[in-house]
């Protein structure tokens, strides 16, 4: 997977997609790197795999289920990346252009 800000390569870990060019530094908690792309991996719960974390990458919008709210329920939704933010934010049905942030 290449990075959408400067062409370098996504490092999966646990908690994170991440550039390979974006240095968390732990002590100034903020990115020493050149790039400042890292995006979140899990969703309301649910772990998003590679596979799914690459077509969001290619701007598709995915349907996730599986999801749990606060209070335990579960739901489903569609997913996409918000290339700018570097964040997944949640679409609405009724129209797919307007994400909403969760
Ligand atoms: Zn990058």
């Amino acid at each position: 997977m290449k990075c959408p800000n400067c062409e370098g390569t996504i490092i999966e870990n646990n908690k994170w997609f991440e550039c390979e060019n974006h240095h968390y530094d732990k002590e100034s908690k903020s990115n020493t790197g050149s790039c400042d792309f890292a995006v979140y991996r899990e969703v309301a719960g649910k772990k998003l795999s590679s596979k799914t974390f690459q077509k969001l990458l290619g701007g598709e919008v995915i349907f996730v289920e599986g999801l749990k709210r606060k209070n335990g329920e579960e739901f489903d939704t569609k997913l996409k990346l918000d290339a700018e933010e570097h964040k997944i934010v949640f679409v609405k049905d009724s129209d797919d252009d307007d994400a909403e942030e969760f």
